[in-house]
């Protein structure tokens, strides 16, 4: 079994700022998509590499330090606002520190698995999610510095060997974006991890 090879792209969340909860946080999900039998989980596209995903992250043996316990669609909104607001505005993972820091740190995650047209509600899905936990934070104060945006994209290689339509976003389109689009309008910190496969 060969798990995907993870590469980071630091696109708003500058490079060496991330704080050791988030180092932490991020740490242990690539770990668990680095468990994911990578060329099985793609051979169904989205469905059977969300499976994947999900399983690595709710069957492993993991310490029970550890923070991620579930893929679980939750809206980026605060509480309830909305409703099922539908997948436009829902997160695939969250997690959080112990707060054994003296502060909080969340992560938000998306899984990239759209079509091009949605790479830009990806980015906007996290910016919203961040803004939302500062505004509403049930009387912490909170800043930027608390909340990290992870977009899981797909390399090419990746899309191509899983048989995914030509229309999918791979990572090079949402470096692209963040470059030539997105940049100059997101104050939260995001950051990807690309998947690879061997
Ligand atoms: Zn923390």
């Amino acid at each position: 079994m060969t798990g995907f090879l993870i590469t980071r792209e630091h696109y708003s969340a500058k490079e060496n700022t991330l704080a050791p909860c988030e180092e932490m946080l991020i740490s242990e999900l690539e770990g668990l998509l680095q468990n994911v039998d990578a060329r099985s989980a793609i051979k169904g596209r989205s469905v059977s590499l969300k499976k994947a995903i999900a399983e690595s992250i709710s069957n492993s043996d993991r310490p029970a330090s550890s923070r991620i316990r579930k893929l679980e669609k939750t809206s980026a909104f605060h509480e309830n606002r909305l409703g099922n607001a539908g997948a436009l505005f829902e997160l695939d993972l969250q997690s959080e520190c112990d707060k054994s820091c003296g502060h909080f740190h969340r992560v938000n995650a998306v899984l990239c698995l759209n079509n091009r047209e949605a790479v830009g509600s990806n980015f906007l899905k996290l910016e919203l999610a961040a803004q939302e936990l500062i505004r509403y934070n049930n009387g912490q104060a909170l800043t930027d510095e608390n909340v990290l945006g992870v977009l899981v994209s797909l390399n090419k290689k990746v899309l191509t060997l899983g048989g995914w339509d030509p229309a999918y976003a791979n990572s090079t389109d949402y470096t692209f974006a963040f470059s030539f689009a997105y940049s100059s309008m997101l104050r939260s910190r995001i950051l990807a991890l690309k998947l690879d496969i061997i």
